[in-house]
């Protein structure tokens, strides 16, 4: 399965990526596991940390509390929950900026958001955006960001970087106290809002396949 960062709508039109259902596997929270994670299982691991997205306040704690030189922190794009905004508030900064990728005109320090064209409809533009988490630091600019639109961006441990270490920094300095340990064969926070959505479009999922089995 791809993970949260894949490109779901590459090659497709948005139309036809969300109702060829596409859109599930670009479903947040199953990414970035890999081998570490695996690895964890192997060695009887059953808790590792995650953080909860609605309790994150994206004060930029992730980015430096990390015993890591580079965060195990990335943020991830729930694609059911984004807008497919032309003006995206987690890409764009607020105050000035123009409407194309020119680096002056990225709110990300690390151009780590890809934004893709996907396709014009009665005259809006629909552009998607995907997370390079080989470049993410997980400052949590974009998740501030997003807030002002569909909040569909959020900050997630990922597992194949994260050390699993007895006491987290980051979970000592945060100040939402949005850590937690979590079983590691589940070892991911939706946010509430994105599992809203993921559970919508698969009820909506569901209700078509009967249509087309009833036809
Ligand atoms: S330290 Fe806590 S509040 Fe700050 S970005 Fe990380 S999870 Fe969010
Ligand atoms: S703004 Fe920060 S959290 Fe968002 S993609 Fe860029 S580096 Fe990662
Ligand atoms: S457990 Fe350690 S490696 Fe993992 S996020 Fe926390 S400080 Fe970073």
């Amino acid at each position: 399965m791809s993970d949260a960062n894949s490109q779901p709508g590459s090659g497709l039109n948005r139309r036809s990526f969300l109702a060829g259902g596409a859109w599930a596997v670009g479903a947040i929270g199953v990414g970035g596991l890999g081998a570490g994670l695996a690895a964890r299982r192997a060695q009887g691991e059953q808790y590792v940390w995650q953080l909860d997205p609605d309790k994150c306040i994206s004060c930029g704690n992730c980015q430096t509390h990390c015993v890591l030189d580079e965060s195990a922190v990335k943020a991830v794009q729930c694609f059911q929950v984004c807008g497919y905004c032309d003006i995206c508030t987690g890409y764009f900064p607020t105050d000035q900026f123009e409407l194309n990728t020119g680096a002056e005109n990225h709110l990300c320090p690390t151009n780590a958001i890809r934004r893709k064209f996907i396709e014009e409809q009665s005259g809006v533009r629909y552009f998607e955006y995907t997370i390079d988490e080989s470049l993410c630091v997980g400052c949590g600019k974009c998740v501030k960001g997003c807030e002002l639109m569909n909040g569909s961006l959020y900050l997630q441990v990922r597992h194949d970087r994260c050390l699993n270490c007895n006491e987290c920094a980051i979970a000592v300095a945060c100040p939402a106290q949005a850590y937690r340990r979590v079983p590691a064969d589940q070892p991911t926070i939706l946010k509430a809002k994105a599992r809203e959505a993921v559970a919508a479009a698969a009820k909506a999922e569901g209700a078509a396949e009967g249509d087309a089995h009833e036809a």
